[in-house]
């Protein structure tokens, strides 16, 4: 290997061995690789230095993209096998020097590779070598001011004098898109206008819309208190958490919040989780600050993604609004973050560079010295735990400033019950009732398709994925069994293939098949089905919650899809079909999730101008977390958790990583989670830290691999980080085999 390397770490430490060469620079890059090294080029004596720089690298027999980190005038290497780069793509740095720093900071922390997070931090555009392209509109303009010139036309050639016409009523000029809405085949004419010198084009800011909302709601009491208390703290770092039941009004202070620092000439990030990111949401901020805003979120194009980005960049867009990934968007004055439902999942990024965009959302804030909010009605047990800290603040918003409070939680009682399609007969009851007296319901059920158990009666066999280990789920819509973990698909059965008995049974209901029984129970009533069968895209999401929008009494079923985010004021009645399942679950996140879960959907109900009501069903209601539902408050029930976790020495009163490693066979995985458990017992302090494994893991076999894990907990914060830091690099040293593929999970979600 003709490349050298050096380690991360010799960012910032400087070479001892100085071999005097003036130039060229030996500049440090980052490349996209899962190694734990930084690369060295050599850079041409006319380059100047500019980090955050991406150029096209000579790299084995081919070219690689990498980011400049750095440069120095020496190198620890042979200066002459140091290849020299092959091209500058970029005239300026895409990454400013905050957002590298970051990056290193992210690497360190998560201990991911430093090259593959420096990538994470760029829009997927412009992670291979493409240019920067312009996302600049083009538009039209009048050439001349000779109004006869033009009147001329009116006979001669009334398509041109047509759009002539427009143009003198819209002085700021028109778009393609608006030139083919009078014109469909407006290309020819505009070029012989342009011809004529008449018309001409500019590359324009995109033409912004100004606000429309006419009246801001006034703050109610408890909202301007905590306007009160962060204003004055807005110049500098703090965590401040809006701790604020569903409907409280924590946008409506975002909102405000946000307006402060664009009157302040600052920009503002807000990030919401995957499916918070609704139609209702951005007409809000339309309506409140205009087109000023940049949208952000997997539902779009990698271009699209990248415009949002670079309209932020030149500061065209004062606010992004987006979901996980916005957090890396770069301005030259950010003033404020925000983090919607701060507790919510989808802020972590499980595959690829492990991360929780909130907690590098709060290093971010810290870095820049700014403010961070976070809002949620039902917080994580992590920021309630952080709130005791000096730098974080809490508010709490108790009411509604639209009338009614949030229901209570009703349990109905179904030991001994009779059910149909997953509903005892007093949920019918319910149901009816509100449905009744015009209300809308929502019925959740966190399991997609028609049944969740296919088996033989007779022989015991079970639908189970070649692939995982996992059942098959019904899907009755497509005549198959699905896999829900690797998509693995077959027919159903006629007859059981181990004992050849003609009954196959299915046990267990899936939302489908709520769908249909609700269907057939109630034909006149509008059903609205939303889970990720049906939703491929916002589009269609968008389209069937239209339903809601009309008011018209409707039953909607949906799995988390519809567990939050959502307003619509004419639900009365939020039911949780199968709670129960999450009482006995192994993970240690489950009691917290489950209540996260409950607060939320019952949120949903009555948020208009009748009282709503929550029903949760099950067979358990003497569990303490059920009975904790009927007398305590999210607040009460999360404080509890949490003394539970510091009881067990559990997260987040302990911290966790967790190595994990996947292979075809079982053994390799082990074997490489041995060789690190080696490694770590060297580590002075090793001894205060638990170790747990090398195990397999819950779920051992998923998508053909076998995994196992290596879990370290601990309760001394620093101790962990000085066992990683003596031992990474001898970890990251260890002989790699295309076997076996491992990772490092840091604060990992669930153990
Ligand atoms: P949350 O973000 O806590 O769910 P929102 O800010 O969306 O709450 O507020 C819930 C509803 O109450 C919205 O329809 C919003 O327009 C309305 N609202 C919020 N604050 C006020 C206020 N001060 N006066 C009147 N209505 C308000
Ligand atoms: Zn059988
Ligand atoms: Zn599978």
């Amino acid at each position: 290997m003709r490349l050298s390397v050096t380690r991360n770490s010799s960012m910032i430490q400087l070479s001892t061995r100085v071999v005097c060469v003036p130039q060229p620079h030996f500049a440090r890059f980052a490349i996209a690789l899962p190694l734990y090294r930084v690369f060295e080029y050599a850079l041409p004596e006319d380059h100047p230095v500019m980090a955050g720089t991406r150029y096209r690298l000579p790299f084995t027999n081919g070219t690689r993209t990498g980011v400049l980190l750095g440069a120095s005038l020496t190198s620890e290497f042979d200066p002459a096998r140091i290849k020299p780069v092959q091209e500058r793509i970029d005239p300026q740095p895409v990454l400013d020097q905050h957002m590298l720093s970051l990056a290193q900071w992210m690497s360190e922390y998560y201990l991911q590779p430093l090259g593959e997070v420096v990538f994470q931090c760029l829009p997927g555009y412009l992670r291979g070598a493409r240019q920067h392209s312009s996302t600049r509109v083009k538009c039209w303009l009048l050439a001349t001011s000779d109004v006869a010139q033009i009147e001329n036309l009116r006979q001669r050639s009334p398509r041109q004098f047509e759009i002539c016409q427009a143009m003198l009523a819209r002085q700021s000029g028109l778009t393609a898109l608006e030139l083919k809405n009078i014109n469909p085949n407006w290309h020819s004419v505009v070029r012989a206008l342009e011809d004529k010198k008449i018309l001409r084009w500019e590359w324009m800011e995109r033409i912004t819309s100004p606000p429309t909302a006419s009246e801001l709601p006034e703050p109610s009491p408890e909202q301007a208190q905590i306007l009160g208390e962060i204003e004055p703290r807005l110049d500098s770092f703090a965590a401040h958490l809006l701790d604020g039941i569903t409907g409280s009004g924590k946008t409506e202070i975002y909102l405000r919040l946000i307006q402060l620092r664009l009157d302040a000439g600052m920009q503002v990030i807000y990030l919401v989780p995957e499916i918070g990111l609704t139609n209702q949401l951005i007409e809000r901020v339309n309506q409140r600050f205009g087109n000023c805003f940049a949208i952000s979120h997997s539902g779009l194009t990698e271009f699209q993604r990248y415009q949002a980005w670079d309209r932020f960049r030149r500061g065209e867009a004062s606010i992004m609004l987006g979901t996980r990934s916005s957090l890396f968007s770069q301005c030259d004055n950010l003033g404020l973050i925000i983090i919607d439902e701060e507790h919510d999942h989808s802020y972590r990024q499980e595959d690829g560079i492990r991360y929780h965009a909130r907690d590098v959302a709060i290093k971010r804030a810290q870095m820049l010295d700014i403010p961070i909010v976070l809002g949620s009605a039902t917080p994580s047990l992590e920021s309630i735990r952080n709130c005791t800290r000096d730098t974080y603040y809490r508010y709490r918003l108790d009411r509604r400033p639209t009338r009614f409070p949030p229901p209570p939680i009703e349990l109905i009682d179904v030991r001994n019950s009779r059910f149909d399609f997953g509903c005892s007969a007093r949920i019918f009851e319910r149901v009816e009732q509100h449905l009744a007296a015009s209300g809308q319901v929502l019925i959740y059920l966190n399991r997609r398709g028609y049944a969740p158990i296919v088996m033989c009666h007779e022989c015991g066999w079970q639908a189970l994925c070649r692939h995982c280990d996992a059942r098959l789920t019904l899907h009755q819509s497509v005549h198959s069994l699905l896999c829900h973990h690797c998509g693995f698909s077959q027919s159903v059965p006629e007859a059981c293939p181990e004992c050849g008995h003609d009954e196959v049974k299915h046990y267990g209901i899936g939302t489908e098949q709520l769908e249909q029984g609700l269907q057939l129970r109630y034909p006149q009533t509008p059903i609205v089905r939303i889970d990720r069968d049906v939703i491929a895209s916002r589009e269609a999401l968008k389209a069937r919650l239209q339903q809601l929008q009309s008011g018209e009494p409707c039953i909607l079923i949906g799995t988390q899809m519809i567990a939050k985010g959502h307003d619509y004021p004419a639900i009365t009645l939020s039911v949780v079909l199968d709670a129960d399942q999450a009482l006995f679950s192994a993970s240690y996140r489950a009691s917290e999730r489950l209540l996260q879960t409950l607060f939320q959907v019952s949120g949903r109900s009555g948020r208009g101008d009748r009282e709503g009501e929550a029903v949760v069903q099950t067979r358990f209601p003497e569990h303490p977390l059920m009975r904790a539902l009927l007398r305590q408050s999210y607040r009460e029930i999360a404080d509890d958790l949490l003394r539970e976790r510091s009881d067990f020495g559990f997260p987040p009163c302990a911290r966790v990583v967790m190595f994990r490693a996947d292979a075809i066979e079982l053994k390799d995985a082990l074997e490489k989670l041995e060789q690190i458990r080696a490694q770590l017992a060297t580590a002075k302090r090793f001894d205060t830290l638990t170790c747990v494994g090398p195990m397999p893991a819950l779920m051992t076999r998923r998508i053909g691999r076998y995994r196992a894990q290596l879990c370290l907990l601990a309760q001394d914060y620093q101790a962990l980080r000085s066992v990683l830091s003596q031992v990474m690099p001898a970890i990251e040293e260890l002989p790699s085999t295309s076997r076996v593929s491992w990772s490092i999970d840091v604060d990992a979600y669930d153990l």
